[in-house]
């Protein structure tokens, strides 16, 4: 089986003693390339410079970066935000703006200022050309109206985390996004309605993410031979913390609920994740 984990915080500080061996990890358990979330500007920029050199001594490229404002960080935005993320779109190993979106669950900022900062990202792929990767809580009407002001312009967008209603995804779905499922899926009490939602996924728009160190997958099994260096051992989440190596499992907790075969489901998630982001 091999993935792509499409969105990973992999520059959280919960990664900051191993974060080789957790690229290592994934890829032993066939997880390459992974696609660091950037969530403000200076945690965009350590992703993009983080990949760049790690891909000094990697060849293909294994870590590829988005350059975006989350939208519990649009109070830090100011006038000089929306040049720095053009500048770092630039780069080779940036291949998506995000994560933007809007997030009312939390507040952490005030809700026109999400608005504000979610728009002008918005036109920054637009006039790029280039994939969003989004976020959004609790805010589904404002957040599908400007994606549906933009959607004309727009290269091609993910709804990254989706753990929405019925009749979000349709909307979802009709605007022309890209859904993308995390370990949410393998939690009963928060993720059943999930699984009996993604069935209405084309298969040609799902895609699939950890979005570690958050929603380790509650479903783990106590010893799982692709977790840990001690492979076999216990694994290590007293911490909680979720990783790439993860998304196999995630993966086939997902082709359960789609009645699908988990092998054929990674085949076509990476196909999906590749032609989406421009990877080559
Ligand atoms: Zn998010």
């Amino acid at each position: 089986m091999r993935l792509i984990d499409m969105g990973i915080n992999l520059m959280h500080p919960s990664f900051d003693r191993d974060r080789e061996a957790v690229i290592r990890r994934a890829e032993e358990a066939g997880v390459s390339p992974l696609i660091i979330t950037g969530t403000g500007v200076d945690s965009s920029r350590d992703a993009s410079c983080y990949a760049e050199q790690y891909g000094k001594n990697h060849s293909p490229r294994k870590l590829y970066a988005t350059a975006g404002v989350h939208p519990h960080d649009a109070k830090a935005c100011g006038g000089d935000t929306i040049a720095m993320l053009r500048e770092l779109a630039g780069r080779a190993e940036v291949i998506a703006i995000g994560e933007c979106g809007l997030d009312y669950n939390r507040d952490f900022s005030p809700r026109p200022v999400q608005r504000q900062w979610f728009e002008k990202q918005v036109e920054l792929a637009a006039e790029l050309g280039m994939p969003l990767f989004l976020h959004e809580r609790d805010a589904f009407e404002d957040f599908s109206g400007v994606l549906k002001n933009a959607s004309g312009r727009l290269k091609n967008f993910v709804v990254h985390c989706f753990t929405g209603t019925g009749s979000e995804l349709d909307r979802y779905l009709s605007l022309g996004a890209h859904i993308g499922i995390t370990g949410w899926i393998c939690d009963e009490r928060r993720g059943g309605h999930l699984g009996a939602l993604v069935p209405r996924i084309p298969p040609d728009r799902l895609m699939v993410e950890t979005d570690g160190p958050f929603l380790l997958p509650r479903n783990l099994p106590q010893t799982a031979p692709d977790a840990g260096e001690g492979g076999g051992k216990k694994r290590t989440p007293k911490s909680g913390r979720n990783e790439p190596a993860f998304l196999p499992h995630i993966v086939r907790t997902l082709a359960g609920a789609l009645g699908k075969d988990a092998e054929q489901l990674a085949s076509e998630t990476l196909a999906n994740t590749l032609r989406f982001f421009g990877i080559e």
